[in-house]
């Protein structure tokens, strides 16, 4: 496949924006060669400036777990738009989707609804240390919560890819208060714990992780944390952005069956529009301005096209709860076949999977951890990467990425993608 254009358009738009991209990873420079720019999408499928048709494993990091340009959201947003896109008012949207939102998920009794991941999650800990009265957080190596400073501390995706873990900008004062675990290892988050003392105000982690690639939690890894919160007065924070309304309607919560002081969302809750939201139950949430001393806000917060396309996608997920049990089969049977292929060719690989979520690590040994995740074979990858693309597919530009898998895939998608992955693994 040919990618003239794009690499046309790459090379004005590195001119106007930094490294041509307005969010990292996009810039390919895990992998090499220049972004595809993309044209259009629908269902499973990419559409480029070159005229390729790509299978899209990425589905813009996540939110359109339905397919690309899936109709009633597209409709609920053209419908919107026709009534004006901005009020900075209230509208009666806003309470529908909060309304739905809480239902669908454990243990929240209240939600607000930001712009995007990075703002949830640094507003539920804002949050959470005004409740609590107390500066440190847990955060652990690998896990991304968005951009915002106290989690640009060991932080997953982008931050890994491009060995900047810690960026420069973020104040020591700042870091200080961020304090470092390892994920799936409750003894060095009861040491920390331990060594400070009613100083915590809360652990904020990806009861999933998907910045690292997937790595699911250790049995007992969840339960721990939540002992260890309600021990010693910890607010438990579940970053849901990716996970949120993709592992069960329920999130993770639902699906192990745990419950989180404080729930972060993004991605699949804004239906392809730039939407985050935390939620809590009321003790919590009521801290809030303007109920609570704790300040938080947004111009375009609760946006009426933003909640057009949640409220339909949201509506899309709860009235077929099938669909999670779908997702997951689809995934089992693409990690399965990839399983085959690789071992028939003698790749050494490692693949982790949960519901929808898959990555494939280029390591025996099993990955549980950033530094398990670190240690994958970043050469083989890029084959990998630039091989699948070649043949029509498109994964994350970057090892340190999971697959997120759509309904929109067909059985005849997955089998396209294992025969790919079988040729290309062959050149390895
Ligand atoms: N938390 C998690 C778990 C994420 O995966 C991401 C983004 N990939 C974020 C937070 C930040 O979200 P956003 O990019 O919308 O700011």
């Amino acid at each position: 496949m040919l990618y003239t254009r794009s690499s046309q358009l790459f090379a004005e738009a590195e001119k106007v924006i930094p490294g041509g991209v307005n969010s990292p990873v996009r810039a390919f420079r895990a992998v090499g060669g220049t972004p595809i720019f993309v044209k259009s999408a629908k269902g499973a499928y990419l559409y480029d400036e070159d005229g390729n048709r790509l299978i899209d494993y990425i589905n813009s990091w996540g939110p359109m777990i339905l397919g690309h340009a899936y109709e009633p959201v597209v409709q609920a947003v053209i419908e919107k738009a026709k009534l004006g896109t901005s009020f900075g008012m209230p509208t009666e949207l806003e309470t529908q989707i909060a309304a739905l939102a809480v239902s669908m998920v454990p243990n929240i009794d209240k939600i607000r609804f930001v712009n995007s991941g990075t703002e949830a999650c640094m507003s539920a800990v804002r949050l959470a240390r005004g409740f609590t009265n107390k500066d440190k957080i847990i955060k652990f190596a690998g896990c991304y919560h968005g951009h915002s400073d106290s989690f640009l501390i060991q932080a997953g995706s982008g931050a890994i890819t491009f060995g900047s873990p810690n960026s420069p900008g973020v104040t020591a004062g700042t870091a200080k208060d961020t304090l470092l675990a390892k994920y799936n290892d409750l003894e060095n988050v009861a040491e920390l714990i331990d060594a400070n003392k009613n100083e915590i105000a809360a652990i904020i982690v990806e009861p999933v992780a998907g910045n690292m690639g997937c790595i699911p939690p250790n049995s007992g890894f969840l339960e721990g944390l939540r002992q260890l919160c309600t021990d010693n007065g910890i607010l438990l924070i579940f970053d849901e952005v990716m996970t949120g309304f993709r592992l069960a309607a329920g999130g993770v919560q639902e699906l192990f069956n745990i419950n989180a002081d404080i729930v972060c969302f993004g991605k699949v809750i804004g239906g392809g529009l730039p939407v985050g939201a935390f939620a809590a139950r009321s003790e919590i949430m009521n801290y809030l301005a303007p109920l609570g001393p704790v300040y938080q806000a947004g111009t375009l917060s609760g946006n009426p096209l933003a909640m057009a396309a949640g409220l339909a996608m949201l509506k899309a997920l709860d009235a077929d709860r099938a669909i999670f049990q779908r997702l997951e089969e689809k995934t089992a049977y693409l990690a399965a076949g990839m399983e085959k292929v690789l071992k028939a060719n003698n790749v050494v690989f490692t693949i982790n999977r949960i519901g929808s979520m898959v990555s494939v690590h280029f390591d025996a040994d099993p990955v549980v951890d950033f530094q398990t995740a670190a240690k994958g074979d970043n050469e083989t990858f890029k084959k990998f990467f630039h091989g699948l693309l070649q043949e029509g597919i498109y994964i994350a530009p970057s090892a340190y990425e999971t697959w997120f898998i759509t309904d929109a895939l067909s059985y005849e998608d997955l089998d396209f993608t294992i025969q790919a992955v079988d040729k290309v693994s062959k050149t390895f």
